[in-house]
């Protein structure tokens, strides 16, 4: 189909103000995602707001043959929610969430934030376990797994998934869970965005109950030991504990979020204010929304980033020197290695109960170049390959799809393993056979 085709053919098929094309005002803004190293140009970007219209969006481009980008948050960090002249299905309006407080369920829009879900379930002291940042995606991050500070208590986002609506390769909308298509419900949870669009996630929420958090950032002199430090202060706290370091040139900064009405909370989170000398920091007094949008403005749109992780069984000191010596390269100051807290919550769930793989793993790493300016992008790039190559050489074997700055289908059978990557290709042959929804960790259709 010609591309001006195709145009008109959306153009009469969605409602009025539901397509943006490089002849209108707001294009240059609706074609922009997250990480701003990605300067595409769609030829369209289309604003679906129903199943149904996705689902007409859908046919026409698989009828085209040109690239579909699909994008929630926009926060892909290989910039796969935008293409070159191929079509944007963007979901943003497609954000309603209704929370049951009695069922203690959420309904969410294909298109919601972090942010959405989490103001949702305030009013009720409810939580679904989800992200860090409150304007990524719930579609992009639920898919590939969603790891975040009730993790360890509540589990990965996707355990917490009940049901999903998904517009299939063939235009189709079909309900996924464990009574309706098993099947793909197990391959939504962590095979990204392969098998369809979801155009509404049905969650379970917990009753959050109090938080306690604290905040401490120590001189990058004592790295070493407060790195040794916190992997035993991590060990010593129960799962209703997550804490996280985010480690640069310049300092280490340790954060750690108790949930739940636990007398202990306050010595708990104090711990991690004890790992060195010099500590600057002290328990942070915040409601749990204002907590999980701290850093919203550090990783604000637009700015250039190349990130990879990978999974630690432990930090010991092959791991603590690794990182300490790698930042002392680093070409721009917010270049960081984060390591976040895993296990509890998340190791209940067998490993082949999901897509999502590497449940046994301790700690998730995440080597993150920042950056604004575009003539920094060669030596940002090299130091985070770099950074990539030498705690991949420290990893466990799976990975999560979800935080890998570059795309392949070898990342993807890396993440999964021979086992659930020839299940979900067989998955991937039943839904999409022609490999419509190719813009992700891709996992090619075999039957
Ligand atoms: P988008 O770019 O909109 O989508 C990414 C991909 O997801 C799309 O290409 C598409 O394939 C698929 N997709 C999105 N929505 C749908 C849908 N409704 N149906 C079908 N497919 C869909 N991950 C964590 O686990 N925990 C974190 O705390 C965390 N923090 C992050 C912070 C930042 C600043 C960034 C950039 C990323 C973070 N991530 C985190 C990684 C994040 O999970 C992924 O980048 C995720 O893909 C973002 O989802 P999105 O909807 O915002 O992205």
């Amino acid at each position: 189909m010609k591309p001006d085709f195709l145009l008109l053919q959306l153009a009469a098929t969605l409602p009025a103000g539901a397509v943006v094309t490089s002849g209108d005002r707001s294009y240059e803004a609706a074609r922009k995602v997250w990480n701003g190293i990605f300067d595409r140009r769609p030829l369209a970007i289309t604003y679906p707001q129903t199943a149904a219209e996705v689902a007409a969006v859908i046919r026409l481009l698989a009828a085209s043959g040109l690239p579909l980008a699909v994008r929630c948050g926009g926060h892909s960090l290989p910039g796969l929610s935008t293409c070159d002249d191929g079509v944007i299905l963007d979901l943003s309006r497609m954000n309603a969430i209704t929370v049951d407080p009695q069922a203690q369920t959420a309904v969410v829009g294909g298109g919601a934030l972090l942010g959405d879900l989490d103001r949702a379930g305030a009013p009720y002291g409810l939580v679904t376990p989800a992200g860090v940042i409150s304007h990524t995606g719930v579609g992009g991050l639920t898919l590939g797994g969603g790891m975040g500070w009730t993790g360890r208590r509540f589990g990965m986002t996707i355990d917490s998934l009940l049901s999903a609506e998904v517009v299939t390769a063939s235009g189709e909308i079909v309900e996924a869970s464990p009574t309706s298509e098993p099947e793909l419900f197990w391959g939504l949870r962590g095979g990204g965005g392969n098998f369809g669009v979801v155009s509404r996630f049905t969650f379970r929420m917990h009753p959050l109950g109090r938080i306690t958090a604290g905040s401490w950032v120590y001189p990058a002199l004592h790295s070493v030991s407060v790195l040794q430090r916190f992997s035993s202060a991590a060990m010593q706290v129960p799962r209703s504990v997550t804490a996280s370091f985010t480690a640069s040139a310049s300092e280490v900064s340790v954060t750690a979020l108790h949930s739940g009405d636990d007398p202990e909370a306050d010595a708990l989170i104090r711990l991690f204010g004890n790992l060195g000398p010099e500590p600057e920091g002290g328990l942070l007094d915040l409601p749990f929304t204002e907590f999980q949008s701290r850093n919203d403005e550090a990783m604000r749109w637009g700015r250039r980033i190349y990130s990879r992780g990978g999974f630690l069984a432990g930090i010991g000191r092959a791991e603590t020197e690794a990182i300490t010596r790698h930042l002392q390269e680093s070409p721009s100051p917010d270049c960081e290695i984060y390591v976040i807290l895993l296990g509890g919550a998340i190791a209940d769930v067998p490993e082949d109960a999901t897509a999502y793989s590497g449940r046994d793993a301790g700690y998730y790493w995440i080597v993150s170049s920042v950056w604004d300016d575009p003539h920094q992008d060669k030596d940002c790039l090299v130091w985070g390959r770099a950074g990539a190559s030498i705690m991949g050489s420290l990893s466990l074997e799976r990975n999560y799809v979800n935080e890998q700055g570059d795309s392949s289908n070898a990342i993807a059978r890396q993440a999964y393993g021979a086992e659930k990557y020839a299940r979900l290709a067989r998955l991937k042959a039943r839904f999409d056979p022609q490999n419509l929804f190719r813009l992700n960790q891709n996992i090619r259709p075999e039957a």
